[in-house]
């Protein structure tokens, strides 16, 4: 028996980015263990990745290209050659391509985070033939827009830094389910003393581990911010000096805190005065200290309406206190802009087609833009779509419109796939695609400053293939003879950074891939002496750009679109507000289909206060139907305070297949987009829940 470790990389939408080491026996995975050396793996992985071999010798897994053989939805599928499939997507797309490009869209997202068989080859594909552009908003953009806003790109505290901060404030997120490494530095902070509050408006498990949780209204979070503003202004609990060298437009943002007094706060938030005053008070009081106060921000709070406001508001703070002068101090929402990415090596923009350049669809609005006729405004009607590293039928807003779009019969569907998921039951040409222990790839990160490297650790199998290669495939059949679409993925990964930045000066795929991980070269505190990457050198209290962009140039509350205070009329026929909240055993609907982690998960089920619960005569247990205008879907009650009165929360993304009505959560999000960034509303959303009388 021949034994041999493998270096690879965690390729899943997770901050971590985690350092795997595969065990291999005889060409079998047998083991996917974490790297005990890697500084912020530290040898632990999530159960989830734990599992990693189940997902990849699951028995569903598919391992030959099949073509629809029932109808659409359906998922019935007949077994047919790479020629064959190869030929019949070829032969459409050119059909197609010839009437007009844009008529195809490719639709992705971050099924794999591998810059390699994530947007390499396949934006190459796109870009050669002139498709539409895909918006990629689902999930991080309308933070990440109010973030840059403020600090001028996605950089900030270091993860491995978080232990030594005194106060840390745990923002809209849940990371013992979604970032477990930043959760086990936090809990060594809190060994060393340090104070860990969640503000959430759901009690989850990390809420649960904090010492102090505040249960706000979802999507009020930017009123907090400003209460906060609020009292370290008053109370003068500010880096003075900081402030004068280091940010813009403080006289203005001291006006508009003024507007935002404790009480105002606190009823728009759902909760007290004091509440508000106390996380100011402790937050500005241990900063003039001298100690390190962090904020882990996190994606949740900012799926509703005014999104990209919340964070950037929350990203404000750590200069009005000083923070950024410690490693340990400041916010983290991503570290994505920390790396030199040389996305035009990887995807070749340089390969569009001469003219104006391709519309652009944005993936939150698929639903409504599947059914769109050809108009001026629209361009043509989407006649063929290409899915890879993403399954919108399960994780797209306003779900019926979503699968109405995808059972349009003259709609030509390719799906690139590990499993028959609920988007590949829709797909006329359904292509294995390869796991990440099956092929090469490198990783940036959201969560730390690590470049990983992931090596093969076993052959594909059955006839499954790379992204790269189906694409290079592709290209061949097309008749795309430019040399990138043969390099190969070795080389691909080789141009991923950009060794002329300072901070991937080390950078050599060669030796990366021996070692598996090597950290940026950037600073311990990126912010210590100002110097953000915005124009003007500051922290944007005062932002010009957002004038230019409409938007109010000073931190601002936006209202949810679907809130008892922002709109009672809605309020009265759907008095409870609804999130959807990453499940523990998911990662988004990845590992859905897991048994053991769907096993642990159980079924799908909705928080509901007791009290909401007694209103409705509604024990735990008892399946109930959440709806609104844009649908329903059932799930069993869990009555429990976690959920705080006037709130439910359904764990996610289940795939439709395995609920009771063949419905999730999506059925009742809505296409509505956020301030900034086109991005999507989920947890902007308004519900009645009543008891279902017996099982369906
Ligand atoms: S999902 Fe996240 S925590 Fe789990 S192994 Fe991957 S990177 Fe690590």
């Amino acid at each position: 028996m021949t034994t041999s470790i493998i270096r690879a990389a965690c390729p899943h939408d997770c901050p971590d980015t985690c350092a795997l080491l595969v065990t291999v026996q005889d060409g079998v995975a047998v083991e996917v263990r974490g790297d005990p050396d890697h500084p912020t793996t530290a040898g632990a992985l999530c159960t989830k990745v734990s599992r990693y071999t189940e997902r990849t010798y699951h028995k569903e897994r598919l391992l030959y290209p099949m073509k629809r053989v029932g109808k659409k939805g359906e998922g019935k599928f007949a077994r047919i050659s790479w020629d064959e499939a190869l030929d019949t997507i070829s032969d459409r797309l050119k059909g197609i391509a010839a009437r007009d490009p844009q008529a195809i869209l490719p639709y992705s997202y971050a099924g794999t985070m591998g810059l390699v068989q994530g947007e390499s080859m396949a934006a190459r594909f796109f870009h050669k033939l002139g498709a539409s552009f895909l918006d990629r908003t689902i999930c991080a953009k309308a933070g990440g827009v109010g973030y840059g806003y403020t600090i001028g790109a996605k950089i900030g505290t270091d993860m491995e830094q978080f232990q030594n901060a005194k106060l840390i404030l745990i923002w809209g997120g849940n990371p013992i389910a979604s970032n477990l490494h930043f959760w086990m530095r936090a809990q060594e902070a809190k060994r060393r003393g340090a104070k860990l509050i969640a503000i959430d408006p759901y009690r989850s498990l990390t809420a649960e581990k904090c010492h102090q949780h505040i249960a706000l209204l979802p999507g009020t979070d930017a009123a907090l911010a400003l209460g906060m503003m609020h009292v370290l202004i008053k109370e003068g609990l500010l880096d003075q000096d900081y402030i004068a060298q280091h940010t813009l437009g403080f006289d203005l943002l001291k006006e508009r805190a003024n507007e935002w007094s404790p009480q105002r706060t606190a009823e728009i938030c759902g909760i007290s005065v004091d509440e508000v005053e106390q996380l100011a008070r402790e937050y500005g009081a241990t900063a003039m200290r001298g100690d390190a106060v962090a904020i882990r921000i996190n994606y949740g709070l900012q799926r509703v309406h005014g999104g990209g406001m919340a964070v950037r508001n929350i990203a404000c703070l750590p200069a009005l206190v000083g923070a950024w002068r410690h490693a340990a101090g400041g916010i983290q929402l991503s570290s994505s802009d920390s790396f030199p990415k040389n996305a035009k090596a990887l995807q070749r923009p340089d390969l569009l087609p001469p003219g104006p350049l391709p519309r652009t669809v944005n993936m939150s609005t698929i639903g409504d833009d599947l059914l769109r006729d050809a108009s001026p405004d629209f361009g043509s009607k989407i006649e063929a779509l290409i899915v890879y590293n993403s399954n919108p039928v399960a994780v797209a807003p306003e779900s019926a419109k979503v699968a109405q779009g995808f059972a349009r019969e003259d709609l030509f569907t390719v799906v690139l796939e590990h499993f028959q998921t609920d988007t590949a039951d829709y797909a006329d040409i359904l292509l294995p695609a390869t796991t990440q222990l099956e092929h090469v790839d490198v990783h940036a990160t959201y969560g730390h400053l690590y470049m990983m490297a992931n090596n093969a650790a076993i052959a594909p199998l059955g006839e499954a293939k790379p992204n790269t290669e189906i694409f290079r495939l592709l290209a061949a059949r097309m008749g795309f003879a430019d040399p990138c679409f043969t390099e190969s993925d070795d080389a691909i990964a080789a141009q991923a950074f950009d060794k002329g930045d300072t901070r991937a000066i080390h950078f050599d795929w060669d030796s990366l891939k021996r070692k598996g991980w090597q950290k940026l070269n950037m600073p311990d505190a990126p912010f210590a002496d100002g110097g953000f990457p915005t124009p003007s050198g500051k922290c944007e209290f005062y932002c010009e750009r957002m004038k230019s962009d409409g938007l109010d140039p000073l931190p601002s509350y936006i209202a949810p679109y679907e809130s008892l205070a922002s709109n009672p009329q809605l309020g009265k026929k759907y008095p409870l507000a609804m999130i959807s909240p990453p499940a523990r055993n998911f990662l988004n609907s990845t590992f859905v289909n897991v048994q053991s982690l769907r096993d642990t998960e159980g079924e799908p089920h909705v928080d509901i206060h007791p009290i909401d619960a007694a209103e409705r005569g509604i024990r735990s247990g008892e399946q109930v139907r959440i709806h609104n205008e844009r649908g329903s879907f059932v799930a069993t009650a869990r009555v429990t305070d976690k959920a705080r009165k006037g709130l439910v929360v359904g764990l996610s993304i289940w795939w439709k297949k395995f609920a009771a009505d063949g419905k999730n959560a999506n059925e009742v999000t809505s296409q509505r987009l956020t301030d900034m960034g086109r991005a999507p509303t989920f947890y902007d959303v308004l519900v009645q829940v009543e008891k279902v009388e017996s099982r369906t």
